[in-house]
């Protein structure tokens, strides 16, 4: 019996739990389980680990925290929520990209957004150019960090639908989901909105006039101005938001 009992190590715990948290993440990430599906029997899931099921306990623990797992009494566990709000919440945790990754993404930004802006000075409606200026009013008006960075995100989505390019859309969508929770943590840290309102209304006139060099340039102002700073936050936390208490 004696001999069945293995001593835990207590200071390699903590990580241990993290490594079963990561692995059950790439697991549910892997597409292998959609939604609403029920997760492998707990003793299936430890035994394919190599860890026992306090640790594996652990480690669905804290992806239900997140609410990407719920537990049902008696029923096992199910990966909830849906696709749609499911990758942008695991990312939110910090544990799949890296600095490297979310560096190469800022830089990919800067490129494309570049480009998209271009477009869309010449295809832009009067329709959008007015969505733009309510943004800007609601980017005035805000209060706080938060809603900031929700009235930031959609003006630059106006200008990514602007461009008319189905494409760009849709890696534009993905690339801002991914670096969101970078963007409101750069505008937690910024006190003053001012200088970002300006470099938003430089972008707006621009796409106003239709003028594609002018809008190019005011975009690539703001977008130094803000990802340089993202780039700072991202390098300083090594990239890894998941471990800085919030
Ligand atoms: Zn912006």
């Amino acid at each position: 019996m004696a001999g069945k009992i293995k001593p835990i190590e207590q200071q390699r715990q903590p990580s241990v739990a993290v490594e079963v948290t990561k692995n059950l993440l790439g697991f549910l990430l892997s597409g292998d389980i959609k939604p609403g599906d029920r997760l492998p029997p707990e003793r299936k899931l430890a035994e394919a680990l190599g860890v026992g099921r306090t640790v594996l306990r652990e480690g669905l623990k804290s992806l239900t925290v997140l609410g990407l797992v719920e537990g049902r009494q008696g029923d096992g566990n199910y990966l909830k929520a849906t696709e749609s709000e499911f990758l942008p919440r695991a990312i939110e945790w910090g544990m799949l990209l890296g600095a490297k990754v979310t560096n190469d993404l800022i830089e990919s930004r800067q490129v494309l957004e570049l480009s998209i802006v271009r477009l869309a000075a010449e295809r832009i409606t009067d329709k959008e150019i007015r969505k733009l200026d309510e943004l800007m009013d609601k980017m005035r008006d805000a209060d706080d960090a938060a809603k900031f960075a929700r009235a930031d995100v959609a003006f630059h989505l106006v200008i990514v639908k602007a461009a008319r390019n189905e494409t760009l859309l849709q890696i534009m969508n993905n690339m801002l989901s991914l670096l969101k929770v970078w963007t409101r943590r750069v505008l937690a840290e910024e006190v003053d909105f001012d200088e970002l309102i300006d470099q938003h209304s430089g972008i707006v006139e621009a796409l106003r006039a239709h003028d594609q060099d002018r809008a190019v340039s005011a975009m690539q102002l703001h977008l130094e101005s803000v990802l340089s700073k993202l780039q700072q936050t991202v390098s300083s936390t090594g990239g890894n938001i998941g471990e800085q208490a919030n």
